[in-house]
């Protein structure tokens, strides 16, 4: 791999869009452009396109068709089924989720909680980010009409207890969404083999395109329209469907099945040669939440006492793409929360970086991570013990 290589680390932030998914979508940005909503034959075409990649989607997550509704990607899909499981329960205000969950559902409960809709419960995790069923099971009550809790997380890949928590849900007579965003592709996931009345999917994050997400939405759970105006999505997410988008995801859902074959072989191999010759190369390290179930393509490395950011801002300048949490908040001097809520203290909660492969990520980018990260902690280390600053700041980082 030449200087000006690039190792790109950072999957969970977003993914490379599939060779296969871009040659199926090219004809909907150049000739099948018709409006799927337009009686013709032209509209009719496209809109026969479209439910076939709804019936492809449904069928890779174990749903039907029209348990399908196609949104604009993660985020949205979060604040719909916060804000409209909310309302298919009158009667009952309390939501509950997780300290560790993406800001999509984090800020969309307290958001709820500050306009006086909802009251919200906030459940913890262990040292090791499992979420704290016990904790779950004593908030979840007769006054609670959702739960949230995300698959898998998006910062250490830990892996949740999903069908317990679903359970618990249903056993309190609550709605129980799942933010199953960094989940799918990367470990099996049938929404039919838990009570799962809501589920939050991502285009981006699996190799189809951004700005398309999917909801799964349970067939007996009756949610008010997200959107007002128009009659797509059955009424329930109107405005002209993202045609190019939606047809990505169909494309993608067929190759999913590979897609989780290679992450539980390939990617989980390339995944844990990073994890080991790092721990092994550099002293000093740990793996966030390492003991926990987690997702085969993620690490979370802490640095002791090393700010992440920094370092993160080094192997940007050998092309070494990769996180230091959540994408958007990357640039925030915010510790991680996600790491706070597993008890570090908030020193050690801003040294984790978050690498995270696909099934794209090859051997070279691995060799590549590997030659420039034990050189990256050792500068910093040194700047450190000779009492410096560790310079450069953020700022650069977007
Ligand atoms: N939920 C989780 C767990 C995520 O990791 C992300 C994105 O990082 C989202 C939701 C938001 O998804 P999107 O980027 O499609 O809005």
């Amino acid at each position: 791999m030449s200087e000006l290589a690039r190792a790109y680390l950072d999957n969970n932030a977003t993914t490379r869009p599939a060779p296969e998914v871009v040659e199926a979508l090219l004809p909907y940005l150049t000739e099948r452009y018709a409006n799927p909503s337009s009686m013709h034959l032209f509209g009719s075409e496209t809109r026969k396109d479209v439910e076939r990649a709804r019936e492809a989607f449904a069928a890779a997550v174990g749903a039907r068709a029209s348990e399908i509704v196609f949104t604009s990607g993660g985020t949205e899909g979060d604040n719909f089924a916060l804000r409209r499981g909310l309302a298919a329960r009158p009667g009952r205000r309390k939501i509950v989720t997780c300290a560790a969950e993406h800001p999509a559902v984090l800020d969309t409960a307290k958001a709820l909680a500050a306009e006086g809709a909802a009251e919200v419960a906030l459940v913890g995790v262990d040292a090791q980010g499992r979420v704290d069923l016990d904790a779950l099971r004593a908030e979840a009550d007769a006054r609670t009409a959702l739960v949230s809790l995300m698959w898998a997380n998006n910062e250490t890949g830990a892996v949740s207890p999903i069908s317990e928590a679903a359970a618990i849900a249903r056993e309190a007579g609550a709605l129980f969404h799942v933010d199953a965003v960094q989940a799918l592709g990367k470990i099996p996931l049938d929404v039919k083999a838990a009570p799962i009345d809501l589920a939050t999917f991502s285009g981006h994050k699996v190799h189809a395109t951004k700005g398309v997400g999917a909801l799964y939405v349970r067939r007996g759970v009756r949610l008010p329209g997200w959107t007002t105006g128009g009659r797509q999505e059955r009424g329930l997410r109107t405005g002209t469907e993202n045609v190019p988008g939606i047809v990505a995801m169909g494309r993608v859902a067929e190759l999913l099945p590979e897609h989780l074959e290679r992450m539980g072989t390939q990617v989980r191999a390339l995944r844990d040669r990073l994890e080991g010759e790092l721990l092994a190369r550099v002293p000093g390290l740990r793996v966030n939440a390492g003991e926990a179930e987690r997702v085969p393509n993620t690490t979370n490395i802490g640095f002791d006492l090393l700010e992440a950011q920094t370092i993160l801002l080094l192997l940007s300048e050998h092309g070494i793409c990769c996180s230091t949490g959540a994408a958007c908040s990357t640039g925030s001097p915010d510790p991680s929360h996600v790491l706070a809520a597993m008890g570090q203290s908030s020193e050690i909660a801003s040294g984790g970086l978050r690498f995270s492969l696909s099934v794209y990520t090859t051997e070279a980018e691995i060799d590549w991570a590997l030659r420039h990260i034990p050189a990256a902690v050792a500068k910093m280390r040194e700047i450190r013990a000779a009492g410096g600053r560790e310079a450069p700041r953020a700022g650069a980082a977007r």
